[in-house]
């Protein structure tokens, strides 16, 4: 029996999100993930998905999941410590550690529970974790779930970080970890990982960077934002889900008994199924594509310089950056989705950011870029843009 006041109140509460204007719709794909996709019979130029390599139906990637899958089944019907493990899945964490610089590293069903899992097992009441306020939610809920105490900066701010640091020791931990994004979402701002790493040095902390917007198309060799910056960081965690092929899965790399710590403890390894063949074995020739595609990220570079200049003439008012990640600010939902909907009338594909993604006043259309995308293609959403926010009077 279902309880009808019950239901009555989540009906409430929704008509409260739907009076709000925050309602989120899902578009129903019927093509692949791709630079264009159809949406109801319609094609349109996608400029939100995370796919920034262009790998998300790379016919290699297709192969080698096929491939995987005909040697190696479809399902693991097992968690990894029971008998979910093949010899598939210890080549991807070696892979993943020797292409990250790190000593080994673990999979998990995706980089949310990845985070979700790695504070817990390690840190405990006598420790802290210092976290910078933009981190992402499963990070959060990762620092929510363990037991050490908890610090938060504001965003960047590397002052702030100083004064949690000595707050932290005032306090008497005896391990202290600062977590951050290596670059934030909603923003495509990097951290500043010169000086958290100097900070870290400076008092004896440990780091932490979650690398998923960055790992395959940021740094040399895409290795990210530690690869870029120069330094050195203690724990690095990804997602197979962006750039890496966009399939889903996620892995923590890091010294070896931090791993073989985790492997032992961290709850979403122990307790959820192990990641399909098809997923490790095309993420096993993911990394040796992105390795080697300087081409790529030079195309996804060249890309994301070419549309924020273009925007930024139109008038569009931009988070100044380098990161593909170009969010187009707007005020509040109701403006950005007026214009996710007059852009998809006119055949390109965005996606409104509003509270409580983001906060209130800030409301965004995040687009991105990605290397499958042409000039042709960007000159066409630009054109898309200028007569959107014409009809939706975004711009003056
Ligand atoms: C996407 C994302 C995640 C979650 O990754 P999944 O593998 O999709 O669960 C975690 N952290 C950050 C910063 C992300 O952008």
């Amino acid at each position: 029996m279902t309880d009808k006041a019950f239901l009555t109140h989540l009906r409430n509460v929704l008509a409260g999100i739907e009076a709000e204007g925050l309602t989120k719709r899902e578009r129903q794909i019927t093509s692949a993930q791709a630079a264009y996709v159809t949406v109801g019979g319609r094609r349109l130029l996608n400029l939100c998905a995370n796919n920034y390599l262009g790998l998300a139906d790379d016919p290699r990637l297709i192969t080698a999941a096929r491939a995987a899958m005909d040697s190696h089944g479809y399902g693991m019907a097992s968690v990894r410590f029971i008998c979910g493990t093949q010899e598939l899945h210890r080549a991807l964490e070696a892979r993943i550690a020797a292409y990250l610089g790190m000593e080994d590293s673990i999979l998990f069903a995706a980089c949310f529970d990845a985070n979700g899992g790695l504070f817990e097992p390690l840190l405990t009441d006598q420790d802290a974790i210092i976290s910078d306020s933009l981190n992402h939610a499963s990070i959060i809920d990762g620092v929510r779930l363990c037991k050490a105490r908890r610090y938060r900066f504001a965003n960047n701010d590397m002052g702030d970080l100083e004064v949690q640091l000595l707050t932290a020791i005032k306090d008497g931990a005896r391990f202290i970890l600062i977590a951050t994004d290596g670059v934030f979402s909603m923003d495509g701002s990097f951290a500043n990982l010169p000086a958290i790493a100097a900070l870290a040095e400076k008092y004896g902390a440990l780091t932490m960077v979650d690398d998923c917007h960055a790992t395959g198309f940021i740094g040399p060799q895409g290795r990210g934002t530690p690869a870029l910056a120069g330094v050195k960081v203690d724990i690095l965690t990804g997602t197979l889900g962006k750039a890496l092929g966009g399939a889903l899965g996620g892995y923590i790399a890091g010294p070896q008994p931090v791993i073989d710590l985790l492997r032992q403890r961290a709850r979403p390894y122990l307790f959820s199924n192990a990641l399909p063949p098809a997923v490790v074995g095309a993420a096993l020739a993911a990394f040796d594509i992105v390795e080697g595609a300087d081409d790529l990220r030079a195309k996804l570079e060249h890309n994301a310089a070419y549309w924020r200049d273009g925007l930024q003439s139109l008038g569009f008012r931009l988070l100044p950056g380098e990161h593909p990640i170009v969010p187009v600010m707007l005020g509040e939902a109701p403006m950005a989705q007026a214009l996710a909907k007059a852009l998809e009338a006119r055949g390109v594909m965005v996606s409104a950011f509003f509270y409580p993604v983001v906060p209130h006043g800030g409301a965004r259309i995040r687009t991105q870029m990605s290397a499958a995308l042409t000039t042709d293609d960007l000159d066409f959403a630009l054109e898309a843009f200028a007569s959107a926010a014409k009809e939706v009077r975004a711009i003056r």
